[in-house]
């Protein structure tokens, strides 16, 4: 059987190890994290063995065959219109009543299927025995303990796949699970009847498993009923399926919806009776307590916030130091090339142009790698899908939804994720709205600039000021939301529902992946976007040359960035900028690290002993010494990076998942909101006297 291809969707519920067991199958790093929705799109990878190839699909987490938020609707259209050939079902072996909820759906579409034990580790320190071969036995299908944090049982899932696959016919729904009756005499009946009719249409039998679309269509499920649109037949089928539905209320007084439902977990419930065995070991858990406290009615919010203060106060802290003597190193760099270059043009692109530029947004790589690593932490802690609890409230009153902090959150490393998260909220009038708001959450790309600015100009209460300025960010987006919510986005924000997620010891390879992912893209970006516009920015300053004798100042303004920055400066003139704020300002459009690039060759940073001024200096020190850079007009500068539109890539992500129409207000609505706040604390401070 050589050469041979099969197709395999792993899907179960959110959260319970579907990524780490794929990245252990193909080899991959995709992300994992300890909250639901953290996989909204399929991935694909590979992995062969004995001359098979085994072609693996990482889908978003679903509880039910019946989809509700974007993501989820990914992973139903992929398992029913793709139809892979295999699903390998991951379950959560310490949840398996809600996990086997899905997996009998599963069932019924009578593919071949496999399913993993996963969490078989937490499984077990709990006390939960579970026998597989009885569990195999009962639902008629293999299961496989794995760990897939650890990548412990690949080998056997892929066994369970091959025997699987080697003897897989088209098994109907009662050759898998024998004369088991899930649903009861009434229900069952009804539900033969629907797939005759079904079963009559041959077009239709082809397309869709006869008993998956009778239940479904008991169940009312809308896309079901889509999907039958148009058929021949269709319309006959689904009056029988509501006369049916009918039949069911009569006898069970309740909606036929409630009643599979109730049936499927009591089914369930009966089986693990008879399979699984749970030794309460420690009688109160550490999770409860714990939770206890952070999730505590009046302590969860004061928590939330103290321990984003610490996070962003340790990034300060940690990262300060190294992020100095990275600058120091460049600076020692371009010295060095200072003395095998002779002075000119070529020398002063390199040292004036690349190296300051890069190497000042280089500098800020510690700075980012704390960031990372500290957000990293809460995400897989636990502590993430737990802030959406302790922010609801809150939220709520502004017009969002818990569930919108997952999204913000993510946003304080990088706004493009972030966006795409907000693909797990189901209301489309709050899924708007959170994208619109998350670029205010101030992403990895800012902080360089907020750093550079408040060490230089705010000495010891730097770090307060960046606190405020991510702290402005927060009360920025709750205010735009409200505002949203009252003019073009009005309606209620839909009550979540969303499991918690236990607390786990974040694995040390998995942070490390998502930091090392993140850093290098941070690397990237400086030796790319910000290379490029370092030397654009050289070029206006340099160009036309300047002559001998003149002095630097002199030269600088009759520079083309000269020309561009008084071209400009009306605009930003009530904002308290010079030509050089605004050219530094406005180069940040590319993206946020470029505002310092941008700043480091304005100010001629370099060692270049012959360089322009000649001094060496600095980049903090030389806009210290800049009298026309006060500290008012440094936290304007702040302000006004904070709330402009976010970077290309951000702004192409929010295209994707709005459109044009909103991409073209959220860009119009963040510079009027940016400017007219940035003059606001302009005037306001002047009048103050700062
Ligand atoms: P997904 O949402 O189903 O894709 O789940 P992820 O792969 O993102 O994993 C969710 C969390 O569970 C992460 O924190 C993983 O490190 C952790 N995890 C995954 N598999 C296991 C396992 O078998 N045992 C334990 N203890 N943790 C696991
Ligand atoms: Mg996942």
């Amino acid at each position: 059987m050589n050469g041979e291809h099969i197709r395999i969707a792993l899907a179960g519920n959110p959260n319970c190890g579907k990524t780490s067991l794929f990245n252990a199958l193909t080899k991959s790093h995709h992300k994992v994290g300890n909250y639901p929705g953290v996989t909204v799109e399929k991935r694909e990878g590979t992995c062969g063995r004995g001359g098979r190839t085994y072609h693996f699909v990482d889908l978003p987490g679903i509880y039910s065959l019946t989809a509700y938020s974007m993501d989820e609707v990914v992973s139903r259209d992929f398992i029913l219109d793709e139809k892979p050939d295999l699903i390998l079902n991951v379950l959560d072996a310490t949840n398996l009543e809600r996990n086997l909820y899905l997996c009998l759906q599963f069932q019924e579409l009578g593919v071949p299927l496999v399913a993993a034990l996963n969490m078989s580790d937490e499984a077990k320190a709990k006390g939960i025995v579970i026998d597989d071969a009885k569990l195999s036995a009962l639902l008629g299908l293999p299961f496989v303990r794995t760990v897939g944090s650890k990548g412990i049982g690949i080998e056997a899932v892929l066994d369970a796949i091959d025997d699987t696959w080697e003897n897989r016919k088209n098994k109907t729904y009662k050759e898998i699970l024998g004369d088991k009756i899930i649903y009861g005499d009434e229900i069952e009946k009804q539900l033969e009847d629907i797939e005759r009719t079904i079963n009559a249409d041959d077009v239709l039998a082809k397309k869709f498993p006869a008993r998956w679309l009778a239940v479904k269509l008991l169940e009312e499920d809308g896309n079901a009923l889509d999907r039958l649109r148009g058929h021949a037949d269709g319309a006959e089928i689904i009056s029988r399926a509501k006369i049916a539905g009918g039949r069911i209320r009569e006898r069970y007084g309740k909606t036929a919806e409630t009643a599979v439902s109730e049936r499927r977990y009591g089914f369930i419930r009966e089986t693990l009776k008879e399979a699984v065995k749970v030794n309460r070991r420690n009688e109160f858990s550490i999770t409860e307590s714990i939770d206890g406290i952070i999730m505590h009615r009046f302590l969860a919010l004061p928590i939330f916030i103290g321990v984003l203060w610490l996070v962003f106060r340790l990034t300060f802290l940690l990262g300060d130091m190294p992020g100095q003597w990275l600058a120091s190193a460049f600076r020692l760099l371009g010295e060095g090339v200072s003395l095998v270059i002779p002075a000119g043009l070529f020398r002063s692109l390199i040292v004036d142009g690349i190296i300051t530029g890069v190497g000042s947004v280089l500098s800020f790589v510690p700075l980012i790698i704390i960031l990372f690593t500290l957000l990293s932490i809460l995400e897989d802690v636990g502590y993430m899908a737990r802030s959406a609890y302790a922010t609801d409230k809150l939220l709520h009153t502004f017009g969002l939804q818990g569930q919108s902090i997952l999204p913000m959150m993510l946003g304080f490393g990088c706004t493009v994720p972030a966006v795409m998260a907000a693909r797990m909220l189901k209301n489309k009038r709050d899924r708007i709205i959170t994208v619109l708001i998350t670029p205010l959450m101030s992403c990895g790309a800012k902080l360089p600039v907020y750093v550079l600015l408040s060490a230089a100009l705010f000495g010891d209460n730097a770090p307060n000021m960046i606190m405020l300025v991510y702290a402005v960010g927060v009360a920025l987006s709750l205010i735009c939301s409200l505002v949203l919510k009252k003019t073009i986005l009005s309606g209620d924000p839909t009550p979540f529902v969303m499991e918690l997620p236990p607390y786990r010891i974040p694995t040390p390879k998995g942070i490390l992946w998502h930091v090392c992912e993140k850093v290098w893209m941070y690397v990237k970006k400086a030796g790319t976007v910000i290379f490029a516009a370092s030397i654009f920015v050289w070029a206006i300053i340099y160009f036309p040359v300047a002559q001998d004798g003149q002095p630097e100042q002199v030269q600088l303004e009759r520079s083309i960035a000269g020309s561009i920055g008084r071209a400009i400066e009306p605009i930003f003139r009530p904002l308290g900028f010079d030509w050089k704020i605004a050219v530094a300002s406005l180069t940040g459009f590319a993206a946020k690290e470029v505002t310092v690039s941008t700043l480091g060759v304005l100010y001629g940073v370099s060692g270049d002993p012959e360089g322009q001024g000649g001094q060496d200096l600095s980049l903090r020190e030389a806009i210290a010494r800049d009298k026309n850079f006060t500290p008012l007009i440094g936290f304007v500068v702040m302000i006004f990076t904070l709330i402009m539109p976010p970077c290309f890539a951000a702004l192409t992500m929010i295209k994707m998942e709005l459109g044009t129409k909103w991409l073209v207000f959220e860009m119009g609505f963040l510079f009027s909101i940016g400017w007219l706040i940035g003059f606001a604390v302009f005037q306001i401070g002047r009048l103050l006297g700062y």
